[in-house]
């Protein structure tokens, strides 16, 4: 495996597959490392898959800061507070650089600073020339995984929100006023909005969120002065409007977007490279590394596979995890901004029904547009179901599956391998439905597509799993109506 980039998908996908057994070599291009990175604001999920990778003590020395409440001022102009337990602001370039170390210390082969010079052969058997100072190196490799981050619009990207450029600057500990020393703050604005948060080495970073066209002709020339504009207008960050800044201005484009041609053969994209998401969900980190462990066990099952069906169906779980990651956002995204206070806004208008950017001829583009836009609508027609009273154990009652449930084929992990697995689909489930408290179910609940008694069904999943748990899981699709009783 060849791995183009350190960050957390790049990283994330080396440490899986070197679990999984193959050999791996990651070029990192920057010289300076650690090196400073953007996404400090990490959300719960991410302690998830660190535990996944056995790699809490590998990151237990990375400076962090957690339990910090978030003062929001974004459905009214008055502010409310909450906390969000586990989420964590960190040092992103000692993250990086401790799972770097980690990788490194499993058996990951690393070079450091490196850069591709020319990829030649096919997949299954690439031929890399990479050059680190001084030498020149060659390699053949199975698969080229891309995890070189974000990278500003190219044509084979599909813009999935109107442009947005996100600009910052940190502010010393002594200049902090101390109503924000121990905040996270988010203000919408009329024209963008604002996020700030003390970070771990105790400076205090304001970012400012907003369109590059509104910022270009409101601040022609000086672009600080278009964040000290926005932070006297609001009300959470005026304190710090004229406060000297301790680090230069850094501006970078914040555009969501998805790459079309993210999987080619034998050559996949990870993390940014893949898909970039709107930063206001501060989860860009999470999801790239989430995005890397299911690329890594679709690359498995495609490395492993025996026959054409196998190499489709990685493919399919690929993409189709692609696919969900970046609708769910772009549908998340889109309801968060509608409920800024200043939705009526141009700013906020736009963002709040995002339209996907047509790729003129481009047959690929067109065809990820209809699956996003599918996926979508399947999260528009989910309704949060009215949990009922407990069923009523009667073994003699007849029940059957819930009219609108429909059964569809899924590509689902099981172990280190994809397999296409029955799942549930119905308006009261966020996404089909294949697995509850880790088993999968549809093969045995299958006979619910036709009436049936309690006790029948009982005896059944009760082949499988305790009598407890077969009545929890009865109980439990009919809170949410996925079963109905039927008159016999
Ligand atoms: C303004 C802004 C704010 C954000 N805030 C947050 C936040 O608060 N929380 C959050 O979770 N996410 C946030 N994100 C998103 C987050 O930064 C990214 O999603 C995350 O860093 C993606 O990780 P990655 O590994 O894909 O890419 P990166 O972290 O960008 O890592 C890519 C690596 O590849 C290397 N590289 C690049 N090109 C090459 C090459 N040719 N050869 C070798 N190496 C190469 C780079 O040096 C880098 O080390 C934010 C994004 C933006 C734009």
């Amino acid at each position: 495996m060849f791995i183009i980039g350190a960050g957390p998908a790049g990283l994330c996908a080396a440490l899986r597959l070197q679990q999984l057994g193959y050999r791996v070599v990651l070029i990192e291009r920057s010289a300076a490392w650690p090196r400073p990175q953007i996404g400090e604001a990490l959300t719960p999920g991410v302690k998830n898959i660190i535990d996944f990778l056995d790699a809490n003590q590998a990151l237990e020395k990375v400076p962090h800061l957690t339990r910090l409440p978030t003062r929001l001022s974004w459905r009214s102009r008055t502010a409310e507070t909450v906390v969000h337990a586990d989420a964590a602001v960190v040092d992103r370039s000692a993250l990086d650089a401790a799972l770097l170390q980690l990788a490194i210390a499993r058996g990951v082969e690393v070079h450091q600073p490196a850069s591709l010079d020319s990829v030649a052969g096919s997949a299954g058997d690439w031929r890399l020339v990479f050059s680190t100072p001084g030498a020149v190196h060659q390699v053949h490799a199975r698969m080229i995984l891309d995890a070189h981050g974000r990278q500003s619009s190219q044509p084979r990207q599909l813009l999935c929100a109107p442009r947005l450029s996100a600009m910052w600057a940190e502010i010393a500990e002594s200049d902090i006023p101390s109503e924000l020393a121990h905040v996270t703050q988010v203000e919408a604005l009329e024209q963008g909005w604002l996020w700030g948060t003390r970070l771990p080495d105790r400076r205090y970073r304001i970012m400012l969120l907003s369109d590059p066209v509104t910022s270009r002709q409101l601040s022609s020339s000086r672009p600080e002065s278009w964040l000290r504009h926005n932070c006297s207008a609001s009300s959470l960050f005026a304190s710090v409007a004229q406060q000297p800044l301790c680090s230069p201005l850094q501006m970078c484009v914040a555009t969501p977007y998805v790459a079309i041609d993210s999987w080619q053969d034998g050559r996949l994209k990870l993390g940014d490279a893949a898909f970039a998401l709107d930063p206001i969900s501060s989860s860009g980190v999470e999801k790239a590394m989430r995005f890397s462990l299911q690329a890594a066990i679709a690359i498995h099952t495609l490395l492993q596979a025996g026959n054409a069906a196998q190499r489709t169906l990685a493919h399919d779980f690929y993409r189709q995890r692609l696919i969900e990651t970046h609708a769910r956002h772009h549908f998340w995204t889109a309801a968060y901004y509608k409920q800024a206070w200043c939705s009526q806004q141009p700013f906020w208008q736009e963002r709040s029904t995002p339209k996907i950017a047509a790729v003129p001829g481009n047959h690929e583009a067109s065809l990820m547009i209809e699956a996003l836009q599918r996926e979508i609508e399947q999260l528009a027609n989910y309704r949060e179901p009215v949990i009922q009273a407990g069923l009523d154990m009667q073994t003699s009652q007849m029940i059957r599956f819930h009219h609108l449930v429909q059964i569809v084929s899924l590509p689902c992990v099981t172990g280190d391998k994809v397999e296409l697995l029955p799942a549930m689909r119905h308006p009261h489930l966020e996404r089909p439905l294949a697995f509850w408290e880790n088993e999968a179910i549809l093969p045995r609940l299958g006979i619910l597509s036709q009436k049936t008694t309690l006790s029948s069904m009982l005896d059944i999943l009760g082949q499988s799993m305790p009598l407890q748990k077969a009545r929890r899981l009865l109980t439990w699709l009919w809170q949410r109506g996925l079963v109905e009783i039927v008159s016999d």
